[in-house]
């Protein structure tokens, strides 16, 4: 089959039309406003009609107390879902999970049954809403198949809502699920983070009874993920091998202009762009994702969407549905969304800004200072317990934002670097070092601020200070986390942040209960405690520039783990005691942190091979056969001109510069084919071998590909160019 030219791809991209869609009207002719349609695609016991109020509150109450749920209870909820969802059109039901590949999973199953008379009827039983029993032997599991033979369930997490998934011809409801092993061992994304969610709940409630908020009785963790992501052609994604088969481009030529003049960032959006947003949004709405915001980023090409907060295990199962719809829509655009890290070399990659806090029942936010004396100790020490939680556990944090494609990210002077620390701003951190240090702080020459009083709210509101460039960054009322990779599921780092927290607010409420044994009053307790934490891990601490050289030598000053590639950060896992906090707060059983590391090494090498047979490929496919028709041209000039008797100097150069290049190029992947092809039983040592060595070659081949794609005319280049996958539209 004969492959559209490069420039048949280009008038394509650029003669496309906006999709148009419209919002549908409500019976009045009216434009039915988000809040008409919002979460009209989901359902939730807790507002269906369809249910009575009796059985939702013992629903509520079972999962207060987490226990399971009556068997009745759930026939009454599958019951009504049954009807909402066949009147909305679905034909199937499945258990909606994510297995450890990142993703989401889904086994369909439809809702039509033969009952005993043998008549067709549309049925979802108890049983089918609460379990389901996929093929385990199909997702990885990390070599622990033996022990619990290839059988996983999926069990009903009651704490998410059911949704609608629609496709062209049909709808499915989808039944949030965790993933475990016939034992119990966790074998998805979710379970560890609502076992960590519980265990957080259970610690920061104690805190704030402690701390003197005595009407607190539970405490949620709460999560706003912000997603960056890269929009391009459609035509140019699949001309290109690379994307499809590893998500980013392998090597390309940067163009003259790329982000340098600052101008994409907040920049108008292209009507193209906006009409997917558009679209997107209500797809968003619909599903009851909070869709709040959306921006171009810095890179050209690449945009940004983000939605209100929620309670942390909805917005990690509705960050997976974010992505899944972006996919989705995108395409219906005849454009592709490109999640990975670094798709583009030389150009911004994308990262997750995963914005954390914990709320009580009350509505206290535990990170926002207040106006009451206590309110601020209470910040403050909440403030120390979370850098004190960065500073102890910085490699489990580091190892969960590891991943192929994050590797190009980190410390690639554009996002934060593999260091894990904190930045608290010149405020804050100012506060903090006058506590560790004993002095009064002054936040102006001839002004000095009690702490008793509201002035520190005010302070911080007045001082919102951006720093792009740290990996965990107090941003006013929360944290946010931002060395979190675009494509990561969210619901691992949380897990381990959730854990290094609660480690180290159990220890803060065994302190504070010893402190107030002794008499002291909640303040003076509260106030030792922050000195006592602030002194601690004032190394965590750093406010300056994360990209600079010298926050590297002086982290490593500071003895602060600097594990800058995913093999090294992987390691770690093996390593004694660094993970033992996790098992003692059962949130991973000592196996599932075995299991976790098999299968994310085995995930690192896989990719990687990939993207280098990948590279070799189009090196034979695309980048030698153009040289070589450019060169065949040459070899015409140069002979004619011959003919004449006229030198050919220019051609001979560029022919000799081509050839030089192609031979190198060719060498240099004949090699790297035969260290692929080589023998490699110990994991741990080839992924190292990849990461420190190979990937070292790959840049010099992308290097020298670059190279050709400057020196060889447009007409002979057979793949579509970063101005094509950047600029066109
Ligand atoms: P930015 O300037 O970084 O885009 P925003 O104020 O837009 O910051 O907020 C980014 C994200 O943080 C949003 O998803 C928002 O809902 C979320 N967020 C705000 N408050 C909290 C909180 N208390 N806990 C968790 N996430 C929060
Ligand atoms: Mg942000």
């Amino acid at each position: 089959m004969l492959r559209d030219s490069v420039s048949g791809l280009r008038s394509k991209a650029t003669s496309r039309t906006p999709r148009h869609f419209e919002i549908p009207k409500d019976n009045r002719g009216i434009v039915k406003r988000v809040s008409d349609y919002y979460g009209e695609l989901t359902f939730d016991f807790k507002t269906s009609e369809d249910i009575s109020d009796l059985i939702k509150k013992e629903i509520v109450k079972a999962i207060d107390a987490g226990l399971g749920i009556k068997k009745e209870h759930a026939e009454a909820v599958a019951n009504a879902v049954t009807s909402w969802a066949v009147k909305n059109g679905a034909t199937h039901f499945c258990h909606w999970f994510q297995p450890l590949t990142g993703g989401t999973a889904e086994k369909h199953d439809a809702f039509f049954q033969l009952n005993k008379e043998g008549k067709p009827i549309e049925r979802l039983s108890a049983s089918q809403l609460m379990q389901g029993e996929p093929d385990a032997s199909s997702f990885p599991n990390g070599g622990s198949r033996s022990t619990f033979e290839a059988r996983g369930y999926t069990t009903w997490d009651l704490t998410s809502p059911m949704f609608l998934i629609e496709a062209i011809n049909g709808r499915t409801l989808c039944i949030p699920t965790a993933f475990v092993s016939y034992n119990g061992d966790a074998l998805d994304i979710k379970t560890p983070l609502l076992r960590s969610i519980s265990k957080l709940n259970t610690v920061a409630t104690k805190f704030l009874n402690l701390a003197g908020h005595q009407e607190t009785t539970s405490v949620h963790v709460t999560c706003g993920a912000e997603q960056e992501y890269f929009l391009i052609d459609k035509a140019f994604y699949f001309a290109r091998p690379d994307l499809v088969m590893t998500g980013r481009t392998l090597f390309g030529a940067l163009t003259t202009r790329n982000q340098q003049l600052e101008d994409h960032y907040f920049g108008l959006i292209p009507d193209r762009i906006l009409a997917f947003m558009q679209e997107l949004d209500y797809e968003l709405h619909r599903l009851g994702i909070p869709s709040k915001t959306r921006h171009n980023e810095v890179a050209p090409g690449q945009f940004e969407m983000a939605p209100i907060f929620s309670e942390a295990n909805v917005a990690s199962d509705n960050n997976q549905m974010v992505m899944t719809t972006m996919r989705r829509i995108a395409e219906k655009h005849d454009m592709m969304v490109l999640l990975h890290e670094k798709p583009f070399a030389g150009i911004n990659g994308s990262g997750k800004h995963v914005n954390w806090s914990m709320s009580d029942n009350t509505g206290l936010n535990l990170l926002e200072p207040g106006s009451e004396p206590q309110s601020n100790l209470r910040f403050l020490a909440t403030v120390a317990i979370i850098v004190q939680a960065l500073h102890r556990h910085a490699k489990p944090l580091r190892m969960a934002i590891s991943g192929a494609g994050n590797d190009h990210r980190l410390g690639a002077n554009e996002a934060p670097p593999s260091i894990i620390s904190a930045y608290l701003g010149d405020t804050l951190g100012n506060i903090f070092k006058s506590i560790a240090e004993d002095t009064t702080f002054s936040p102006t020459k001839n002004k000095v601020i009690d702490l008793g009083t509201n002035q520190l709210a005010q302070l911080l509101k007045d001082n919102t200070d951006r720093n792009r460039t740290s990996p965990f960054a107090f941003t006013g009322n929360k944290f946010e986390f931002r060395a979190v990779g675009s494509s990561h599921a969210i619901g691992f780092p949380m897990t381990i942040l959730n854990a290094a927290v609660t480690e180290i607010m159990m220890e803060a409420n065994t302190y504070l209960e010893a402190e107030l044994a002794k008499g002291q009053s909640v303040d003076q307790a509260l106030t030792s405690l922050t000195k006592k934490l602030a002194t601690e891990s004032h190394n965590a601490v750093f406010n300056g520039d994360g990209y600079s050289k010298e926050w590297v030598q002086e982290a490593d000053k500071r003895g602060l783990p600097n594990l800058r590639t995913t093999p090294e950060a992987l390691k770690t896992m093996t390593e004694k005691g660094a993970y033992d906090f996790l098992v003692k707060l059962g949130i991973f059983q000592a196996e599932e942190i075995e299991t976790r590391y098999n299968i994310l090494l085995e995930r690192y090498i896989k990719i990687r091979e990939i993207e280098l047979e990948t590279m070799i490929d189009m090196i034979h496919q695309f980048v030698i056969p153009s040289g070589l028709e450019y060169k065949n041209v040459l070899a015409k000039v140069i002979k004619n001109q011959a003919a004449i008797n006229v030198t050919s100097h220019f051609e001979m150069e560029s022919f000799k510069k081509v050839s030089a290049k192609i031979d190198e190029v060719y060498a240099l992947s004949q090699n790297l084919g035969k260290e692929l092809n080589g023998n490699h039983d110990d994991h741990q040592k080839y992924a190292e071998k990849i990461a420190m060595e190979l990937m070292g070659v790959s840049t010099t081949i992308a290097t020298i590909c670059n190279e050709l794609e400057e020196l060889i005319p447009n007409q002979f280049y057979s793949l579509p160019k970063y101005y094509d996958m950047l600029f066109l539209r």
